[in-house]
């Protein structure tokens, strides 16, 4: 973390209660919550293809074993086109965590700086 030039990630935790309203923001238009979703089918795709596993412990998915949740990773770039998201999965046990535990586990074990969308306060 040396040359630090507004490089920044934000997260998102897609749950499948949630992912009807995801749907709707994708449709509506909403560039984050299009980005999720191709992210996080993506992600299912993969899992047909080569064993992955939980984002935050070692459990691993099959198409079997779905994941019950998605954290996406996207970096914040000006050009909307080269934008590429990155999603895990959550596996039945760690969706049980709240959010940040789940962020704290998964992108920010990993190295990844997050920054938490916090709503009425959409850019920093
Ligand atoms: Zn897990």
């Amino acid at each position: 973390m040396e040359a630090d030039n507004g490089e920044e990630c934000r997260i998102y935790i897609l749950r499948r209660p949630d992912q009807k309203d995801w749907r709707v923001k994708a449709q509506s238009g909403d560039e984050a919550a299009k980005l999720c979703l191709w992210a996080a089918s993506n992600f299912m795709k993969d899992i047909a293809n080569e064993p992955l596993h939980c984002g935050s412990c070692e459990k691993l998915f099959s198409p079997g074993k779905m994941p019950q949740a998605f954290i996406v990773v996207t970096p914040i770039e000006r050009d909307a086109a080269d934008v590429r998201a990155h999603a895990m999965g959550v596996c039945s046990e760690c969706v049980k965590r709240d959010d940040r535990w789940l962020i704290e586990q998964g992108p920010k074990r990993k190295g990844l700086p997050p920054t938490l969308p916090r709503k009425n306060d959409a850019t920093h």
